[in-house]
């Protein structure tokens, strides 16, 4: 390794340390932490990001980075030069933004939280009009700060953030067809028969759940030496640091596929950050997830493509009869299967069915996209959105509460995050096209319950490489094609219609 390169690494490092840190306290602040220590909670999250941020935007890292970029064989070396490309892009995002503009952002998206959660709670639109204007400001400032990409428009700035090299115009050349198609598909499913959902509706205990929660992580290769499974209000997955991958889910007893189908999701996370190769290269780049998008391509993996299948059902079956309840077994996997596998349009994106769950994307991706060019103001969101579940999903949601009150994104000034849910979606169909492609048996192993192939597969073709390759990059290396709705569609269509008979 060049000398250059290892004194950026050291430096690289303790910067990824105070951020695994941030992770820790942020994770503590969600499961553990006594409600009187908000305050002081706040300050310990406030003073660790100030001091990242110092770090990763510092003099020092941008002379770091420079000498890695003159030396000549840091440059010939590929993956080298992969990281230190990556070193430059997220420097050069840290420096652009000017440290006000920081501070205002994380300030009025605090109060525009809290009136977020007030207006949601009354479904009142109209007290958080003005605070959705003053974000969607603020992200047009950060956008300007970034600069239009190349070939591009301003509201790829913000998408750049979430997924490196994405462009509005190609997400929205890949979701239109996605959207018709969709739409044909949703209204054939409507004329068939829908599932029987008696199966996932027998009781279970909390407790109960968590074991077979367990279980199932431990069978599709989740090390529970280097991670946890713990239980907060909003699920979510931190890979904070090299051998500690921490897992959360939630547990409803009426209905135990909430936590199960959480806990994969999760899990899919997880597998991803205990694939990193962060044991070695910690601090890098390259022990770092692509982006966005790929991340929820692996938790959709594991919780759709392996979780809402038949093979699953016919291994995991009989130990969800034995560890959760023994009312299961009235069931067969086939029943199981078909009750997990409903398309009905719905209101709420997060308890959306694997179908529908792309048109509510689409919706938040063409609104903010507007709003964001100024072609619609605040006051306009609840309308068109209105009108877009109307005219998408055939429904019109009765209130601003079920309507476009009910994400957290915006009032936290997350714009152009929502489309990289649907990129996970359409890379996740594309993976396990070659992925079956390459494994004719993989679906027999699965009911077998032997799931450690296709995580090799996903450890080998994408986990190893960290960032190395972009995601465009990294589809076309593994698939040998470029994104498209195709795969998605062909999935997606394959299993639905078979299952409502149409
Ligand atoms: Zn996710």
């Amino acid at each position: 390794m060049g000398e250059s390169y290892s004194r950026l690494v050291a430096y690289a490092r303790q910067t990824g340390m105070l951020k695994s840190i941030a992770g820790l306290v942020h994770w503590d602040q969600q499961t553990y932490m006594p409600p009187g220590a908000v305050q002081a909670r706040a300050e310990q999250g406030a003073l660790l990001a100030a001091l990242e941020h110092e770090r990763a935007s510092s003099e020092e890292m941008g002379r770091l980075i420079a000498a890695c970029e003159a030396d000549a064989e840091v440059k010939g070396n590929e993956a080298l030069a992969a990281s230190v490309r990556e070193f430059r892009r997220d420097f050069d995002l840290a420096t652009k933004l000017p440290g006000d503009l920081v501070s205002e952002i994380a300030r009025t998206a605090a109060q525009a939280q809290e009136a977020w959660k007030d207006a949601r709670e009354r479904s009142d639109f109209a007290s958080f009009a003005p605070w959705l204007e003053k974000m969607v400001g603020l992200a047009r400032r950060k956008a300007e700060c970034y600069g239009t990409p190349a070939g591009g428009e301003p509201y790829d700035a913000l998408l750049n953030e979430y997924e490196q090299g994405a462009r509005a115009r190609e997400i929205e050349a890949v979701f239109t067809p996605l959207r018709k198609r969709l739409t044909d598909m949703l209204t054939a499913l409507g004329r068939g028969k829908h599932p029987d959902t008696a199966p996932i509706e027998i009781p279970v205990s909390a407790e109960r759940q968590h074991a077979f929660g367990l279980f199932v992580l431990k069978a599709i290769g989740f090390d529970l030496a280097r991670g946890r499974l713990d239980t907060t209000t909003h699920p979510f997955c931190s890979g904070l640091a090299p051998g500690d991958t921490r897992l959360t889910t939630r547990y409803r007893e009426s209905r135990f596929t909430d936590a199960l189908y959480g806990t994969l999701h999760e899990a899919g996370h997880g597998l991803y950050e205990q694939g990193l190769p962060k044991e070695t290269r910690f601090g890098e780049p390259l022990a770092e997830a692509v982006s966005l998008g790929i991340h929820e391509s692996q938790s959709r993996l594991w919780e759709n493509w392996v979780g809402r299948s038949v093979e699953f059902w016919e291994w995991a079956l009989p130990h969800a009869r034995e560890l959760m309840s023994p009312e299961l077994g009235q069931f067969t996997p086939e029943q199981m299967f078909r009750a997990v596998n409903t398309a009905r349009p719905s209101f709420i994106r997060v308890e959306a069915d694997e179908a529908t769950y792309n048109m509510h994307v689409m919706i938040r991706f063409e609104v903010e996209r507007a709003l964001f060019s100024r072609e619609i103001e605040a006051r306009d969101v609840p309308g068109v959105w209105n009108e877009k579940y109307r005219q998408y999903l055939g429904i019109t949601p009765p209130d601003d509460r079920r309507g476009c009150l009910q994400d957290v994104h915006w009032s936290h000034g997350l714009l152009g995050y929502f489309p990289t849910y649907t990129l996970g979606n359409l890379h996740m169909a594309h993976f396990m096209e070659k992925a079956q492609e390459e494994m004719p048996g993989l679906k027999g192993e699965i009911r077998r319950g032997n799931f450690a192939p296709l995580l090799e597969w996903l450890r080998r073709n994408i986990h190893a490489h960290g960032r190395r390759y972009l995601a465009p990059e990294l589809c076309r290396r593994v698939t040998g094609r470029a994104l498209s709705a195709e795969p998605l569609l062909k999935y997606l269509e394959g299993k639905l219609r078979p299952v409502y008979g149409v």
